[in-house]
Parts: C-alpha cells; sequence; structure tokens
C-alpha cells in the first residue's frame, strides 16, 4: 500500500501545481524526519517542518519592482542618469534591473526621445550588491550600498538622508555611481503578494514560525516583514550566508524548510530540509529545491505541507 499512497500523494501535489521532484528530495526529506528504514521515504515528507524561511524579493513579494521616485546628486540630467543606469543593468536578471530597465523606457517616451541604446562593457554581476560595468567610456555602479563601499564610493549626508528616506517607506534604494561619485539614486518599490499576510498568519495557526531571510537592507527588510506578520528578520545576507542561518536553526534540532526564488537561494534551498522554488523563479533555484510552487503562489506552501501530513496518516 505504501508506494500507492505515495504516487497518490505525488500525483495529487502535482494536479494541485505543487510538483515533488522524486528520489532525491524524498531521501533528504527521509534522513531529516529522523524516522525509521521501515516507512516509506515519500511519507516522511516535511511532515515535521516547524520553521519557514521565507526569501523577500520575489518570494514574499510580487517581485516586480517599480521605480516610484529619482533623484540627482550631480550636474547629470535625469533621463542621461535613467539612459546609463539602464544600460548597466541591461544584461542583468535580477527584478530590480528591470525595474531601472522600464523606468528609462518609460522616460525616454516621456521626453519624446530617441531610442538610443548604450552599450556596456566588461559587465560584471555582483551577487546580492548590483552590476559593474563600463558605459560610453565611464564606470558605472548600480546597486546597493555594501556596491558602493565594495568600490570605496564616499557617500554625502544627503545621499545618506536619501537612503534611509527611501528605505523606511519599504522602497530598495537603488544606487548610480559614475565614475568613484554617487550621480543619483531610484526608490523601487515591490509590494508583498496579495495572500503573503494570509498564509504566514495560517502557518502560524499550524505552529509553524516564519522567518525572513534577505540580502537586501535592514530597514526594507523589517518593513516589508512587518506588512506581511513575520517578526523575525535577517537582512544584507549573502547567498551563503543564507545556507549558514539554515544550518544554525538546524543545529537546535528544528526541521526547516526554505521557500525561494533566485540564483542567490540555491545554497539555502540545499541546506533546507525541504527546498520549495517559487515556479516563476529562476531555473537554479527550481533545480535547487525539492519541490516546485508552479503557480508561483504562497498558499501552495500550506498545500505541500498539508499534502505530506495527509500522506503520513494514510501510511499510518
Ligand atoms: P533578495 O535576497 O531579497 O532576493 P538579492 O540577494 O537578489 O535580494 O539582492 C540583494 C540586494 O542587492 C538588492 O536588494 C539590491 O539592493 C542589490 N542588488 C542585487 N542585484 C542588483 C541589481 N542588478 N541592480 C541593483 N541592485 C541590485
Ligand atoms: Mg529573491
Amino acid at each position: 500500500a505504501t508506494p500507492t499512497a505515495v504516487m497518490v500523494a505525488t500525483g495529487k501535489g502535482a494536479s494541485q501545481g505543487v510538483l515533488i521532484k522524486g528520489g532525491y528530495a524524498l531521501e533528504k526529506a527521509h534522513k531529516a524526519s529522523g524516522l525509521q528504514k521501515g516507512i516509506s521515504r515519500a511519507s516522511t515528507f516535511c511532515p515535521s517542518v516547524k520553521t519557514v524561511i521565507f526569501d523577500k524579493t520575489g518570494t514574499l513579494t510580487v517581485g516586480k519592482p517599480v521605480v516610484v521616485n529619482s533623484m540627482i546628486f550631480s550636474q547629470v540630467p535625469v533621463h542621461h542618469l535613467c539612459e546609463i543606469a539602464a544600460a548597466a543593468e541591461a544584461n542583468s536578471e535580477h527584478p530590480l534591473a528591470k525595474a531601472v530597465v522600464d523606468h528609462a523606457k518609460k522616460l525616454r517616451q516621456q521626453y519624446g526621445l530617441q531610442t538610443e541604446h548604450s552599450e556596456v562593457n566588461d559587465f560584471e554581476v555582483h551577487p546580492g550588491a548590483g552590476v559593474r560595468g563600463n558605459v560610453k567610456g565611464k564606470a558605472v555602479l548600480v546597486g546597493n550600498k555594501r556596491l558602493m563601499q565594495k568600490f570605496q564610493v564616499p557617500f554625502s549626508p544627503e545621499v545618506e538622508e536619501y537612503v534611509s528616506d527611501t528605505e523606511h517607506q519599504a522602497q530598495t534604494c537603488v544606487l548610480v555611481a559614475i565614475d568613484g561619485a554617487i550621480s543619483g539614486a531610484f526608490g523601487v518599490m515591490d509590494p508583498p503578494k496579495p495572500e503573503a499576510e494570509h498564509v504566514i498568519s495560517y502557518l502560524k495557526s499550524m505552529n509553524i514560525s516564519s522567518i525572513m531571510v534577505t540580502g537586501d537592507n535592514w530597514s526594507t527588510a523589517t518593513a516589508i516583514a512587518r506588512k506581511v506578520g513575520i517578526c523575525t528578520v535577517f537582512a544584507e545576507t549573502s547567498p551563503v550566508g543564507k545556507a549558514e542561518k539554515i544550518k544554525e536553526l538546524q543545529t537546535k534540532g528544528l526541521t526547516v524548510a526554505m521557500v525561494g526564488d533566485g540564483i542567490n537561494d540555491s545554497p539555502a534551498l540545499v541546506a533546507a530540509d525541504v527546498g520549495m522554488a517559487i515556479g516563476a523563479g529562476t531555473d537554479i533555484a527550481i533545480e535547487a529545491a525539492d519541490v516546485v510552487l508552479m503557480k508561483s503562489n504562497l498558499e501552495d506552501v500550506i498545500t505541500a505541507i498539508d499534502l505530506s501530513r495527509k500522506t503520513l496518516s494514510r501510511i499510518r
């Protein structure tokens, strides 16, 4: 009867848009549960999850951020700043990069400018920080404070003020440096998914606690966490740091599920007892996960946990 129950669970999950991967995932969940060998591996698929760790951007939030304000700290005209920033971001897959590119496009239309496309050379991605590249012979950095510090770009009090203002409004501040000086910045808003708050409170009613782990800064992260009802936040965390946070919780004896969408989540998705990838996420995250939430809806975190509990009781 056991293999049948397993197949039913997997099939049922698939029909609900929750894809549970084969052998390896189940084995990992089995090891995590510490149950005896006699019991089916699939039956032990995340029955004892006590903690769910959520990535922020693209997981708890819609993942389609929009530039909602901008600021100039130099003589550069705003459309020029946008053009340079968009050129630097053109090769990035990050949702924030898309926001900058879209904003430049919108501005170009507004100003009735011709679609002049600047090329980027020596493009580099700095995960959890931003991008670097040469545009029109200028060294351009687009990203957060950490990126600017990495390249020793100084901060004026005005810049500091803009950064803290945008962040306290739950926006992400994207800074643009040209030739070693901050020329301007964007306030980018990525609202929480409509179902996020409900899912967090439902998990709480199941005695499962939720934690946010993000590469984003503390103020934005805390502002978003407050909106969805998460009390525990780890911000400014590198991709490896996310995985380490999970291992830390595991050494306390907790069974941990991780929900994420990005390349930056893949070490954590692997480290977790159960890794759940957002279906709309990057291929690397989907590959690293044990479960794929095909509809990219957070309600399915509950579906996945429910499904495993039902399977377990059927087998027992
Ligand atoms: P999260 O963990 O929330 O998904 P990431 O680790 O992808 O976030 O990124 C963390 C932070 O690094 C972002 O909030 C942003 O400040 C900065 N960042 C990363 N990539 C870019 C980019 N392409 N353009 C601008 N900023 C970026
Ligand atoms: Mg993300």
